[in-house]
């Protein structure tokens, strides 16, 4: 672990266009909806894509009844941010392969969106080393890591440029929500609220996840979060990043 005093940056705010790429519904909103929010409110445009439609990840509804469930919760939940444009991808959730094809399709869409800023959830093989990750989260923070530099090489993939796909090297930055190792952070006052309507929208998944009343546990769990990076921002309640510029 890092000094848990050391302040963090504020986070980069020469930029107009970003791109969240995460495996699953509700990752973004567990995540860091609490930042989009405020860029949002500042004219940014912030794009989300999905690997996956989350559709193993509610163990009493069956995959083809969860997936159109899943992905309408997660529009829902990005439109109570300020995120208009959601985008899935179709790879499977829970066995989501780290590759070639996963690379290449996160590829087509940094070209197509082209952000200045790529964000991804925590990719390492733990979270802070005392909880495994999920093999889906590994795969698509990694794949995102990598296709951000891909994106701007006309050599790797070119039959994305054959689709009208032009290189796009404009990404500065990919930040990684959720690291234990965090380098920035956004202040959360603003968009707190609005992360906890966005994850409440994820209702089918957390009814099933906690006896607690909804909405109390988005509170709750969104709330102690954001506390828990305020001594790291000037007492400010926040959502920390690891940042890697480029
Ligand atoms: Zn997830």
């Amino acid at each position: 672990m890092t000094d848990s005093t050391e302040q963090l940056a504020p986070m980069p705010a020469d930029w107009r266009r970003a791109l969240a790429v995460v495996a699953h519904p509700d990752d973004l909103e567990y995540g860091c909806s609490a930042a989009v929010a405020a860029w949002t409110d500042e004219g940014r445009e912030v794009t989300y894509l999905l690997a996956t439609r989350g559709e193993a990840g509610i163990d009493t509804i069956d995959p083809v009844t969860a997936a159109p469930l899943r992905e309408r919760e997660q529009r829902a939940s990005a439109a109570v941010v300020g995120v208009s444009e959601v985008v899935f991808l179709d790879h499977k959730d829970g066995v989501i392969e780290e590759g070639l094809a996963l690379r290449r399709d996160i590829t087509a869409a940094i070209r197509r969106y082209r952000p200045e800023l790529v964000i991804t959830l925590n990719h390492r093989d733990t979270w802070g080393g005392t909880a495994w990750n999920t093999p889906d989260h590994r795969a698509v923070g990694r794949a995102t890591l990598d296709a951000a530099g891909d994106a701007g090489n006309r050599w790797i993939f070119p039959e994305l440029a054959e689709r009208g796909l032009q290189p796009w090297d404009g990404v500065r930055w990919v930040a990684v929500a959720g690291s234990t190792t965090p380098t920035h952070a956004v202040d959360a006052t603003a968009g707190l609220e609005r992360s906890v309507q966005s994850l409440l929208e994820h209702r089918s998944y957390i009814e099933v996840l906690t006896d607690q009343d909804p909405e109390a546990y988005c509170r709750t769990f969104l709330t102690a979060n954001a506390q828990g990076v305020a001594a790291r921002f000037g007492g400010r309640p926040a959502v920390s990043f690891e940042v890697f510029g480029r």
